[in-house]
């Protein structure tokens, strides 16, 4: 059985490279940033109008560094003051595991999802099962469980 290769040292995270408006969104959906994401980060898209859409604008928030974006779609309930993002912490992609609900037809849904992170040269991965709620209309997040802790 062959060795393998020693694995690359550790390195600090390289800084995320800049989302413009063409980039391709952080998300993953096969849009350019600002026809998808971005809208709803600059309010010019209205707001995400399903719990899964909503969800993956949070994430892109997290790769942009939008905190204003996390706190105010975030349920007044459970919101927290402040929020600092770790810019030690480089998202580096999404995968949705299961919707529920969280239509234009519903008032609550769920999301599971995985988000892969790398931080401090080292990769992660954050399992969370997050529940959404209509707030004034709009889509918030309200909380979530992380089923592999
Ligand atoms: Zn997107």
């Amino acid at each position: 059985m062959s060795r393998r290769k020693p694995t690359p040292r550790p390195r600090p995270s390289a800084p995320a490279p800049a989302v413009t408006a063409g980039s391709p969104c952080p998300c993953g959906l096969p849009a350019a940033y600002g026809d998808c994401c971005g809208r709803f980060h600059d309010g010019s898209g209205g707001t995400a109008p399903t719990a899964e859409l909503l969800m993956r604008s949070r994430y892109s928030a997290f790769v942009v560094g939008d905190a204003a974006y996390l706190l105010r779609t975030w349920a007044p309930a459970t919101r927290p003051a402040v929020l600092d993002l770790d810019p030690g912490t480089r998202w580096t992609g999404l995968e949705i595991r299961d919707t529920r609900d969280g239509t234009a037809f519903h008032r609550t849904g769920t999301v599971a999802f995985t988000a892969r992170y790398v931080q401090g040269g080292e990769p992660g991965a954050l399992a969370e099962h997050s529940r959404f709620a209509r707030h004034d209309g709009a889509w918030v997040y309200v909380d979530g469980d992380f089923p592999e802790d």
